[in-house]
């Protein structure tokens, strides 16, 4: 069909500036040069650098990247915690046209190995905890060269690395002039692997567009609302979805930075959080859990903290009600995943829920948020039909906008996208009016019970919410008549005491009745895959003859 409107024939007059990722940090530099970044490093250290000093670092490793005749477009691999040193080659990989490629250390070396050859990295840059990592990979893999994220004195004589450099002389013989190129801002920026349940691993590979526009987006007053005036901690590492955008977002805003390397436990996240101020930070929810305990256990408040987003999991209702009423801190709770560079949903009320009862708006604000500008949401039917946004209809949960993927990497002729150009995200979820999402299981997690499905997540809550619970999981078992039945697999906090009987007893009136798990499992630990989320199919996989009492 012909479109009745003709093409626009007057372009605009305005400048042509693409957006590209070095102008994110030429802006920081310009206008908020004298902003700290500290790093608690590998070395043990709080480090501190600035805006500025990042900048003219980042050109430093762009300049040192010329020096090994790449490829163009060459994937720069990282095995890094979040730290300066790792923010440089952001902006310095990316900056030169190159694709900075993170990958996750607590993937196994096998997986490593095929994820570093499927992307051809051709560099490989490491903090010094990933040396053993490394020495076994190197071997291995095509990439032919290799960076250690450290001073040139604490490079070790023999690593068995070949031609293994030091990042600080690498960068200190490069030279620190540099314009930064000008490109095409739909160039590949970064790329990310998703490690799915079954199959390879799947690349997302962003673009230098689609990173800014993410980033501005991110900063808005409804989405993290990042400013001048916060000190921002990403608990979520650089390799998990570029921590959710917050190396880009804090730039563009000029946000104070606190890195906390590789010490994730409750004492040194909550050390950093009170010596240097930390206003905001964002994280899946076992990282959360262990801060809560620390600060439990040992008596202790949160003096500055005013706000954190919690995604990546379900955020489970409890934990946003003892952050905000015993430690005065706002949870936000989000959706997203890596093929939306990964904001797609962010929990912050409108106008009209302000005159809501206190716990009107907490059932608002414990759904996964509603999208901000730039994501569109759907969810459909098995059919493919469009369903209602009636906040109650469940189906597939389904995105498209200029932050979402198109293809994935080397994948370039697989149809990931429904007709109308929406990518079909593998969640289940319904969708209110105002387009507030409640996300209620992955496809694949889900339980169908008798022909109805039983959201394994609105089932885990319930039983986080017991103080004995340390984490909860629901899956499916076979069952002869319903097909499927709901199994609660529970660890108990240490020394806690708690009985089945006493657990399945919270579930009356919370949730239909057939919708009651038929039993509890307590177990030692759940299995938690690399970015902190239970790994329900090797659950179902340890409980698939586990017989249900009759
Ligand atoms: P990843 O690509 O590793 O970030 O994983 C994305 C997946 O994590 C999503 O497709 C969801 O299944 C899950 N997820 C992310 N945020 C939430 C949330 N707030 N609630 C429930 N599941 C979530």
């Amino acid at each position: 069909m012909t479109s009745p409107f003709p093409s626009p024939s007057l372009r605009g007059l305005m400048q042509d500036h693409p957006l590209l990722i070095s102008s994110l940090i030429e802006h920081a530099a310009r206008y908020h040069g004298d902003t700290e970044i500290v790093s608690r490093r590998t070395e043990g250290d709080i480090h501190r650098t600035d805006y500025a000093q990042v900048h003219a670092r980042a050109k430093r490793v762009a300049n040192a990247l010329a020096g090994l005749s790449l490829s163009p477009s060459a994937r720069v691999g990282t095995l890094a915690w979040n730290g300066y040193r790792h923010l440089e080659l952001y902006y310095g990989v990316s900056g030169a046209g190159h694709v900075l490629h993170t990958l996750n250390p607590r993937l196994h070396a096998d997986q490593l190995q095929w994820i570093i050859d499927h992307a051809d990295d051709e560099v490989l840059c490491f903090d010094m905890t990933f040396l053993g990592l490394v020495q076994q990979v190197a071997p291995k893999v095509r990439c032919k060269h290799f960076i250690a994220l450290c001073d040139e004195n604490a490079l070790p004589a023999d690593t068995g690395i070949p031609r293994l450099m030091s990042y600080e002389r690498w960068i200190a013989d490069a030279s620190p002039d540099l314009e930064w190129p000008v490109f095409d801002e739909n160039a590949a920026s970064s790329l990310c692997y998703t490690s799915g349940t079954t199959g390879n691993p799947k690349g997302v590979l962003f673009s230098h567009r689609s990173t800014v526009l993410h980033a501005m987006a991110a900063a808005m007053p409804d989405v993290m609302n990042v400013s001048a005036r916060d000190t921002v901690l990403p608990v979520v590492p650089m390799f998990h979805v570029n921590a959710w955008g917050l190396p880009y977002t804090c730039t563009i805003v000029g946000a104070r930075l606190v890195f906390p390397g590789g010490q994730l436990d409750g004492k040194s996240v909550y050390e950093l959080f009170e010596s240097e101020g930390v206003t905001f930070s964002a994280g899946v929810p076992t990282v959360w859990q262990m801060l809560l305990a620390h600060l439990d256990a040992n008596g202790l408040k949160l003096t500055t903290m005013r706000r954190t987003v919690i995604g990546g999991s379900a955020c489970p209702p409890a934990m946003m009600d003892r952050f905000r009423d015993i430690y005065g801190v706002t949870v936000n709770h989000a959706w997203g995943m890596t093929e939306l560079s990964p904001l797609g949903s962010y929990g912050v009320l409108k106008a009209k829920h302000l005159a809501l009862s206190p716990e009107a708006q907490r059932s608002v604000l414990l759904k996964q948020g509603r999208p901000q500008y730039g994501i569109q949401l759907k969810t459909s039917g098995d059919a493919g039909e469009t369903l209602p946004t009636d906040g109650t209809t469940v189906g597939n949960l389904m995105a498209r906008g200029p932050w979402v993927l198109q293809h994935y990497f080397k994948a370039e002729d697989d149809t990931v996208l429904d007709a109308e150009g929406f990518f079909g995200t593998g969640d289940v979820a319904s969708l209110d009016a105002d387009g507030f999402v409640h996300i209620t299981d992955r496809t694949k997690d889900v339980i169908k019970s008798g022909g109805e499905w039983i959201s394994t997540i609105d089932i885990e809550n319930v039983a986080m919410a017991h103080q004995a619970v340390a984490m909860a999981a629901c899956i499916g078992v076979p069952h002869p008549k319903w097909d499927e039945r709901p199994l609660l697999v529970v660890v108990k906090k240490p020394n806690a005491v708690v009985t089945a009987a006493e657990l399945l007893a919270l579930y009356a009136g919370k949730v239909a009745k057939w919708q009651v798990p038929d039993d509890v499992q307590f177990v030692d630990a759940i299995p938690l895959g690399a970015t902190g989320k239970m790994q329900k199919m090797k659950l179902r996989e340890t409980f698939k003859d586990y017989l249900l009492p009759s």
